[in-house]
């Protein structure tokens, strides 16, 4: 791309899910637009990163050290996977799998008290089922106490506390603390509620992985947009908008003058690039407050799979909590690949004793897995990790969190375009928000406001094709009250951030619906 001045319809800032989804949904919508796609790093996919390892049958495999599991629930992302023809396979039996942890180990008394919590919070998730965030009066009150205060305010014993701060740290990667009852609240309901958290199951966003691996996903989007369209290493630092236009301006200089442009980068990212006019300092300030979690996701390759020798059934779907002396500080379970690769994959979440060197990180990391399943796990093929708090651009996923006091904004006001600018990325998203499936959505949806205003004709009726979602969209729920349980696969595979405004599983489709008819019609 030219350093000097460029020119197209839209450009769209970001190359995750969310942005190749947005100009996908353009290309497709009218092959004629000019669009750009500017990203900063230089790969495709963001938050999603598939890496080739040695494999047992002698070749390199493919494991995903970003976003994994997907669901027959998420819609949108079914839909991508199904255009593409992608396949997707389901490690987990149902009705197998180990438990995380037992409570049973647990003091009665600490088992009553966790259980009694998990109540609390359920009937507390009940009040706000369908209420305007900034209006409801309990909103106000859940987004002012942090829910560290709530959690010393409702729970007696200090075993049950301690499991509770663990299992923050393992969902979010911060302290109880750092984020108010109402985020915690929205992010479980984002996940289809506490059950979502069980090892993973049929119905639910984690119920299946892509064979191959998800990057796929993102280069079949660059794929169908064109190759040439899709720019590297493009840092986007400033956005200037006029009454002709907008001009888009990356830290190496290049200059792109669009009609519209689809910011679909994280929150703070947005927040950490200059606008002219500025950004309202209420809408600036809503972007800051989504603080840094702290994430490393591992994958280990093995010759063969040696935790499943002793009892095959009850190995296959196998996940543990690993604990270091404080508590749990992360998950590993079975991913072996869809050929049949033997493989753990895993999570460490907010561990203070983790060093930032990636050798000596290795080595705490298989120590705890040693912990777990004794030295045979030592015998490995490849190791592989990713630290989410270092990768640029991305900052610590995989989800984020609000600030107390915050949370109630989030709802609307993240998704309000800015003049010429709109906005996309899963934390927009008001379907599995947080997850890719959310990605995916908030690209469409942002792509569909674009078109309301440069091609107003092409979007009076539905795309049919993009609105004949999965009919099996549907959960089962259980409910089942095991904390660590919930936390430890919480990290795993249900990285929702923002209950916005539905429920999120059954009603997927509808809603994706109701948003093009808002866009459409005005209701
Ligand atoms: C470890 C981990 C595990 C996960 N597990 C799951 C899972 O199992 N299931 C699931 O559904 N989801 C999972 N997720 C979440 C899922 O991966 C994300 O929700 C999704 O990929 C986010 O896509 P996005 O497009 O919204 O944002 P991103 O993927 O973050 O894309 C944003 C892009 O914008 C670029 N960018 C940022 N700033 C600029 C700038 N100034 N100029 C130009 N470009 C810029 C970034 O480089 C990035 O490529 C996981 C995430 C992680 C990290």
């Amino acid at each position: 791309m030219d350093s000097l001045v460029n020119e197209c319809d839209v450009v769209v800032i970001g190359a995750g899910l969310s942005g190749l989804s947005a100009a996908y949904y353009l290309h497709k919508k009218d092959k004629g637009l000019r669009i750009i796609v500017l990203e900063a790093k230089d790969r495709i996919g963001g938050r999603t990163l598939t890496r080739q390892l040695a494999a047992a049958d002698g070749t390199k495999d493919f494991w995903d050290l970003g976003g994994e599991w997907a669901g027959r629930p998420q819609p949108h992302l079914q839909y991508l996977l199904r255009k593409f023809n992608l396949n997707t396979f389901n490690p987990v039996r149902p009705h197998d799998g180990r438990q995380l942890s037992d409570l049973t180990t647990l003091t009665l008394q600490t088992r009553c008290d966790l259980i009694q919590f998990t109540w609390k919070l359920k009937s507390l998730q009940r009040k706000l089922t369908g209420v305007d965030l900034k209006m409801s009066v309990n909103a106000l009150e859940y987004d002012n106490c942090s829910f560290d205060k709530y959690k010393e305010e409702n729970l007696w014993t200090q075993t049950a506390k301690t499991i509770v701060d663990s299992a923050c740290k393992c969902m979010f990667g911060l302290e109880p603390s750092e984020m108010s009852l109402l985020y915690f609240l929205m992010y479980v309901k984002a996940a289809g509620g506490l059950e979502i958290f069980l090892h993973p199951k049929e119905f639910t966003g984690s119920e299946c992985r892509i064979k191959g691996g998800v990057q796929q996903l993102s280069s079949h989007l660059v794929q169908k947009i064109g190759k040439k369209c899709v720019y590297l290493s493009q840092p986007v630092s400033h956005i200037v908008q006029s009454i002709e236009g907008a001009r888009v301006i990356t830290t190496n200089n290049v200059q792109v003058l669009c009609q519209r442009i689809i910011l679909a980068i994280p929150p703070h990212h947005i927040a950490a690039i200059n606008y002219s006019p500025p950004l309202a300092p209420a809408k600036l300030g809503l972007f800051q407050s989504v603080p840094l979690a702290f994430i490393v996701k591992f994958a280990v390759t093995y010759e063969e799979a040696f935790w499943k020798k002793d009892n095959d059934r009850h190995h296959y779907g196998f996940q543990a909590v690993l604990d270091n002396d404080e508590g749990p500080v992360g998950i590993v379970y079975d991913a072996s690949s869809g050929r049949g690769n033997p493989a753990l994959a895993g999570f460490i979440s907010s561990f203070q004793g983790l060093d930032s060197d990636p050798k000596n990180r290795r080595a705490t990391i298989m120590r705890l897995i040693e912990k777990l399943l004794g030295p045979e796990c030592q015998k490995i093929l490849e190791f592989s990790q990713m630290d989410w708090s270092k990768e640029p651009y991305n900052g610590g996923c995989f989800l984020r969190s609000i600030v107390p006091g915050a949370t109630k904004y989030f709802n609307n006001e993240l998704r309000e375009p800015f003049d010429r600018i709109h906005f996309a990325g899963t934390e927009t998203a008001t379907v599995w928000c947080g997850f890719m499936n959310g990605a995916i959505q908030s690209g469409f949806r942002a792509a569909t406001e674009v078109l309301y205003h440069l091609r107003p004709l092409i979007i009076t009726s539905p795309d049919l094709e993009v609105l004949h979602l999965p009919d099996d969209a549907q959960e089962t729920p259980q409910v089942k009250q095991n904390w660590l349980t919930w936390a430890a696969v919480g990290m795993g595979f249900a990285s929702a951030v923002y209950f916005l405004t539905k429920t999120n599983t059954v009603s997927s489709s509808t809603t994706f619906v109701k948003n093009i008819r808002l866009v459409f019609d005005g209701r």
